[in-house]
């Protein structure tokens, strides 16, 4: 048996100097491959460092939505930064291009002139990557958060169908925004959350999705999975998650981490 954690954040300050007995536990957990996704031109470094460290580590790199403060005034990535991610996509360990996205959950409710210059600044870096992505044939790991970021990431990606593979990372959306997403030739990752309490609705959602449009993920260091619930979370505990969902799809976890884990590598086809 083995999973495959597919979107983490191993350069996290939370795990400074354990990265490599967390990793260690991952492979004891049969978790035997890890994607750390970078956010920022820093830990876009950081993660190749850690992917060129470990074998079973590889890496994804992009901007995040949230983190886009660093850019300073300017609306969208210099020709420089382009250069430097198109540079580490390449990388023979660069797996897809992430994490990227909108994210509008934080923003004000009122839409004023600087929400709005705020969200057009994440549409236009969301779209400088899917353009890097098309033309590097790489799939890309997105975050979509907050009201209207579902319209607003369709919308942006329509023309790209069929260009490029994506998968929406820790999905809690609706079984119609799922099938919107796969009926656009894209995949949907979930997290710990689908095993908190709370989450009954989720798995009502889980349990119409088709298994092998699902891949699993911690996104730590946040969401870890019960029986871990408010702990710090690691790439190991993609297991709890992993178990879970398969209980839910009435699957046996041998089964779904087979097929996941077939689906993820058919998904980064980087990924050896
Ligand atoms: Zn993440």
């Amino acid at each position: 048996m083995e999973w495959i954690d597919t979107h983490s954040h191993l350069y996290s300050t939370e795990f400074e100097g354990h990265v490599s007995e967390l990793v260690e536990r991952a492979r004891a957990a049969s978790v035997n491959r890890i994607i750390t996704l970078g956010v920022t031109g820093e830990t876009n470094r950081l993660s190749l460092i850690h992917a060129e460290t470990y074998d079973c580590v590889y890496a994804a790199v992009g901007w995040q939505p949230q983190d886009l403060d660093t850019l300073g005034d300017a609306m969208e990535l210099s020709p420089a930064q382009v250069e430097e991610l198109r540079t580490q996509a390449q990388h023979p360990k660069t797996v897809a291009i992430g994490e990227i996205g909108l994210d509008y959950f934080r923003l004000p409710r009122v839409e004023t002139d600087e929400v709005r210059k705020i969200k057009e600044r994440q549409r236009r870096v969301f779209l400088q990557h899917l353009e890097l992505a098309a033309e590097l044939g790489l799939p890309c790991c997105i975050h979509q958060r907050g009201e209207g970021t579902f319209q607003d990431c369709v919308e942006l990606m329509k023309p790209y169908v069929g260009r490029i593979k994506a998968v929406f990372h820790c999905f809690v959306g609706s079984v119609a925004e799922a099938q919107t997403y796969f009926d656009m030739g894209c995949l949907v990752s979930l997290t710990g959350i689908v095993t908190f309490k709370k989450a009954e609705e989720l798995r009502e959602t889980v349990r119409c999705l088709p298994a092998d449009k699902l891949m699993v993920e911690t996104d730590c260091p946040f969401l870890a999975p019960e029986p871990h619930f408010r702990q710090l979370c690691e790439p190991a505990y993609v297991v709890h998650t992993g178990n879970r969902v398969a209980g839910i799809l009435g699957l046996k976890p041998e089964e779904f981490a087979d097929l996941t884990t077939q689906t993820a590598r058919k998904f980064f086809h980087k990924l050896k």
